[in-house]
């Protein structure tokens, strides 16, 4: 029987596979009572709440298992130099554990179509990819391109797993490995000429922040439109946007918030999100897609009146209805009132 508290569920680490030496995979046990909540599509996320030197971080991580071709849900973390949860999840998670994790979001996802898939992946950028390639070999006959860079040969997740997928799958899947030691970064006519062989493809990128720039640019030279290409990005943008979404202005006011067991009473200036606010005010409200759509910043609306702008999935119905906003998108309506993040645990 599963708990739950507030949006985040109880689940069992149910197997660890060290996949590099600087990532690992994290297997969950889904109870019965939670198959449905937990039903995702390939290339959807979870977000996890993890407590880290008494602080409750928030993070996405995307599954890279397949709804269609595998059993478990797993999530793969890669480490990140300094970061305070992708080492967590390397170092101190262990089977048996329990993680405070919400149901899966995204819409990095495959389309009804059955025109080519060109994947362009970087790092840890793998694990959506994995599992568009996993669902589509296994759903559609569709011919697969992926474009794999890493620093070096032990850097690369799942090169067993993509080898076996290729051997199953011989002349649908094609898969380019580009390795920084060996071919140095990928660059504009690289990318260009992977694109141009395939042009009326569907393209999805996944990758560091430069990599990604780079497919981008390039998929514009080639006149790619808009409604072929795919983006999921793991790092946020460097300013997040501190203006809500819409036309009028809501108002400014003191507002109180709740957050890892303390309150604070911060200001939320006109057409300011709640969000926004909170980091001005040096409060460190979880987030990560700051567009609405992955949940990891909502919180309970206790007092007052809040105007939420959009809700591009992040919430459901209930949630909405139960009073959860997502504070990257929603501003006051009148000041005052209180707010409150979910504790993970
Ligand atoms: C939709 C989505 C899906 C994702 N899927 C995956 C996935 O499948 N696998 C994966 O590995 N990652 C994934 N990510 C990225 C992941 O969520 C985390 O962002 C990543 O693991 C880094 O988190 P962290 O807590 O380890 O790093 P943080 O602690 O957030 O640190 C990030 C960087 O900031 C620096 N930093 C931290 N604190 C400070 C400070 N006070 N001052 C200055 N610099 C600082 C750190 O040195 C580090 O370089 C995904 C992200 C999103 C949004």
């Amino acid at each position: 029987m599963s708990s739950q508290s507030g949006p985040y569920f109880s689940l069992e680490v149910a197997g660890i596979v060290e996949e590099t030496p600087d990532a690992r995979s994290v297997i969950l046990s889904i109870p019965d009572d939670l198959k449905e909540t937990f039903a995702y599509r390939p290339g959807q996320f979870l977000t996890f709440g993890v407590h880290v030197d008494g602080h409750q971080l928030v993070r996405c991580y995307s599954l890279a298992s397949s709804p269609d071709t595998d059993s478990a849900h797993k999530v793969t973390v890669k480490r990140v130099e300094g970061g305070r949860i992708s080492n967590w999840f390397n170092d101190a998670v262990s089977v048996g554990q329990s993680l405070s994790v919400m149901k899966p979001a995204g819409h990095f996802c495959l389309q009804d179509r059955q025109t080519p898939i060109v994947l362009f992946s970087g790092g840890s950028g793998i694990t959506p990819v994995i599992s568009l390639i996993k669902s589509a070999l296994a759903k559609s006959e569709r011919e697969i391109r992926l474009v794999y860079a890493n620093r070096d040969a032990a850097s690369i997740i799942f090169r067993d797993e993509l080898d076996a997928l290729v051997a199953d799958h011989p002349g649908r899947l094609r898969v380019s490995h580009r390795l920084d030691d060996v071919d140095g970064f990928l660059d504009g006519p690289a990318a260009r000429a992977v694109i141009a062989e395939q042009r009326n493809a569907d393209f999805y990128i996944c990758g560091p922040g430069p990599f990604m720039d780079v497919v981008e640019a390039a998929l514009a030279e080639e006149s790619v439109a808009a409604d072929q290409i795919f983006i999921e990005r793991f790092e946020m943008a460097e300013t997040e946007a501190a203006e809500a979404p819409g036309e009028a202005a809501g108002p400014g006011g003191a507002v109180e918030i709740y957050l890892d067991g303390e309150v604070h009473s911060i200001r939320v200036e006109e057409g300011e999100t709640i969000l926004a606010a909170c980091h001005r005010a040096g409060v460190d409200a979880p987030c990560a897609c700051t567009e609405g759509y992955c949940g990891a910043c909502m919180a309970l609306v206790k007092q007052g009146d809040v105007e939420m702008l959009v809700n591009d999935g992040g919430l459901d119905d209930s949630q909405v209805e139960a009073g959860w906003v997502l504070t990257c998108q929603s501003r006051m309506r009148v000041p005052g009132g209180r707010i409150e993040y979910p504790d993970a645990d």
